[in-house]
């Protein structure tokens, strides 16, 4: 055979082990049920028998201090895992954005790995904050949204209550793919209206196993259900209002985010999943080509390649562990490749991969475009570093987002100043913090801003561990940040407002400090939106 042909047949095995995956994360607010969803996604995808062990592990991770404890105790297991799970031939990879508390920029800038977002709401509440800021990043990236709402067992909107509440919150189209049978104490189970199958279901006990199923067609189900007579025609009214509208959903806008398909359901009690998955699988994207640094996008059967996405430091002050979370844009990865980073040009040989399934730490033998390896120890890696082998490339994928919360740093000790500068730079190379100088009269002073709150403990404690530094630390009032475009008089009309500070990043780049939302929104009106970027290509 020639070496066309064994490259051709290469190719074609990529390609077709790429249309197998489905790379996706979840967008939602703490509550929302992200966590039980998830374990019922392994339950009905076949990786666990029995739900439960993943929300005791949550129940240790509330507090900022356990979070830490676990990282310290655990390495990096924790908050970095990538869970794989296989159903009828398709692989799913779960990106498990870090949850609760911890809302970081590390939340956000997963999403730009995952093909798919799935976008989990509570129905008592409707589209909540969180949600509305990773929806940002899916909207950026025009990624397609897979809605699912959660608790349906529960009181809370109406259904088509619900379906507005998402299309003014986030101002697409929200189409209704399945509906609920009864809600709240009535749920008793989902309308499939694209298969057109009624499925009723009763909940097994705490929900550990999947729900017991009937399905049937529309009228047999509805007679067969619980409902009051005015609760089953209601019922008919809202089916024969929606049944047609996934049929007529705009594919172009769903692929490009702009119209979500909606599922409801309850994952507690494992009612309506079964219809989620079969279409989530059909739905969710594959990987799709990432376009390059000249905007040119890569070909998934290209030279292997990819990109580092997330980057964790082990807390553990005894093991400077490090692994670096690449996904792969095209090629196949085997274990030993030697892979170049294309900003250094230094060439690492990647042989000790892993692939984080829970708790379970396997040696990745090969992966392809949509997969996530983790690299251990991977010196010179940064987020948003491209590696490839030997069909060279570079990404300019991962942005940088601007921080909402501030705090003015100093140390405690005035002689370890060139530490905390070394240390703070080196931390903002990682992407765990945003620093900034602003002059207070006499100087300058360091101003960290950071999209998580929780993410200060995280400076405060890897400064101490890793550089001996301890930080003195002050709140400031700052109320939101925009970098700037780099025509002069947009930045000449700021400086002249008094509730706005125009200063600099670290790499030298303007950024203005709104002192609040009202500030924030007159600069919009004075010098246009389109001059001030939330989110910056790094
Ligand atoms: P997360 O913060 O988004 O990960 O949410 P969790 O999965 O931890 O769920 C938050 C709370 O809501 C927990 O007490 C869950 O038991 C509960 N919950 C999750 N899904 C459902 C559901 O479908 N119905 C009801 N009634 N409760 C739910």
């Amino acid at each position: 055979m020639s070496k066309t042909d064994t490259k051709t047949k290469q190719q074609q095995e990529i390609i077709e082990e790429a249309k197998r995956r489905r790379t996706f994360a979840i967008i939602s607010h703490p509550d929302a049920g992200k966590t039980t969803l998830t374990e019922k996604l392994l339950l009905y995808g076949g990786a666990i028998h029995e739900a439960g062990s993943i929300r005791q592990r949550k129940a240790n991770r509330y507090a900022a201090s356990d979070w830490m404890a676990i990282e310290k105790d655990r390495g990096i297991s924790v908050t970095s895992s990538v869970l794989r799970f296989e159903k009828d031939d398709i692989k799913f990879n779960l990106l498990d954005t870090p949850g609760h508390k911890d809302f970081s920029e590390d939340t956000l800038r997963t999403l730009v790995a995952a093909d798919t977002a799935l976008m989990v709401i509570d129905v008592a509440k409707g589209v909540e904050e969180q949600t509305e800021k990773l929806f940002e990043v899916c909207k950026m990236r025009e990624i397609p949204i897979i809605t699912f709402v959660n608790k349906c067992d529960r009181p809370g909107l109406e259904p088509l209550e619900v379906i507005s509440n998402i299309e003014n919150q986030l101002g697409i189209e929200a189409v209704p793919a399945s509906w609920p049978l009864g809600y709240g104490r009535d749920f008793q189970g989902i309308y499939d209206l694209i298969g057109k199958e009624l499925h009723l279901q009763k909940k097994e006990e705490h929900g550990a196993k999947k729900a017991e199923t009937e399905v049937y067609d529309l009228e047999e189900g509805i007679e067969a259900s619980h409902l009051s007579d005015y609760d089953k025609e209601k019922f008919r009214e809202e089916v024969l209002l929606t049944e047609d509208m996934m049929d007529m959903m705009d594919e172009e806008a769903f692929l490009n985010g702009k119209a979500t398909p909606v599922f409801f359901g309850s994952a507690l009690n494992n009612f309506g999943l079964d219809v989620f998955l079969e279409y989530f699988s059909e739905l969710a994207n594959p990987p799709q080509p990432y376009a390059d640094e000249n905007q040119e996008d890569r070909d998934l059967d290209r030279g292997f390649s990819g990109f580092v996405f997330k980057m964790q430091a082990n807390m553990n002050p005894d093991h400077r562990d490090c692994a670096a979370f690449i996904r792969i844009t095209s090629g196949k990865f085997e274990r030993n490749i030697e892979v170049t980073e294309s900003n250094t040009g230094q060439k690492v040989k990647m042989s000790t991969p892993h692939t984080l399934m829970g708790d379970e730490r396997n040696i990745l033998e090969e992966a392809y475009p949509g997969d996530v390896v983790s690299l251990f120890n991977p010196g010179s890696f940064r987020i948003g570093t491209t590696i490839y082998s030997d069909d060279p490339v570079k990404f300019d994928v991962i942005p940088l987002f601007t921080p909402e919360h501030f705090m003015k740093c100093s140390t405690k000790d005035p002689f370890k100043r060139k530490q905390l500068r070394e240390g703070l730079k080196q931390l903002a190379e990682e992407g765990v913090v945003h620093v900034f100088e602003v002059p207070n009269g006499v100087g300058n002073e360091l101003l960290l801003g950071t999209v998580g709150a929780l993410q200060f403990d995280v400076v405060e404690h890897r400064m101490k561990t890793e550089y001996n530094t301890e930080l003195h630390m002050n709140s400031v009032s700052y109320h939101a940040a925009r970098w700037l475009s780099d025509d002069p008089d947009v930045m000449d009309k700021l400086k002249s407002s008094y509730s706005t500070h125009v200063t600099k990043d670290m790499e030298g780049h303007p950024i203005v400090l709104f002192d609040s939302g009202y500030a924030l929104n007159q600069a919009e009106d004075k010098v246009g939106a389109e001059n001030l970027f939330k989110f910056k290509q790094s």
